[in-house]
């Protein structure tokens, strides 16, 4: 099932050229709906949990710049001042992906992001990246 995150990463303004170029490609044009001047564009569940996952490691200024994070591995909500560790230094010496206040593991995403962070996609976040095979 198909549905839109009318998110301000995935809701950019697009000019005249720019909808040209998204309309002539047909691959394209298919992920996208044209309104008002802005280009939506559609990712499903997957989709959007992979697109997230990628917020989740360098984020140093999505965090910083958040009100609200979130870690999809053990669903604790909490403000950016909460982190204490980050990892993955610059060449300053500064950790440029946060680790979880409460279970120290690098799964938090920032509101920034454009991801939503509440618990059903914290929780769609997990089954995804932290699913445990039964045997
Ligand atoms: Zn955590």
């Amino acid at each position: 099932m198909f549905t839109c995150w009318k998110t301000a990463n995935q809701l950019r303004h697009v000019d005249a050229f720019v909808y040209a170029l998204i309309r002539q490609s047909h691959r394209c044009a298919s992920r996208y709906i044209f309104t008002n001047g802005y280009a939506i564009l559609i990712m499903n569940s997957l989709e959007r949990v992979k697109a997230a996952h990628k917020k989740s490691i360098f984020h140093r200024s999505d965090i910083t710049a958040s009100k609200i994070c979130g870690c999809f591995h053990c669903g604790h909500i909490f403000p950016p001042l909460e982190i204490e560790q980050w990892t993955h230094k610059n060449g300053k010496g500064i950790g440029q992906t946060a680790l979880c206040p409460k279970c120290s593991i690098d799964s938090v995403i920032g509101d920034k992001s454009g991801f939503p962070v509440i618990s059903k996609f914290l929780g769609a976040m997990k089954d995804h990246w932290f699913s445990v095979i039964k045997i």
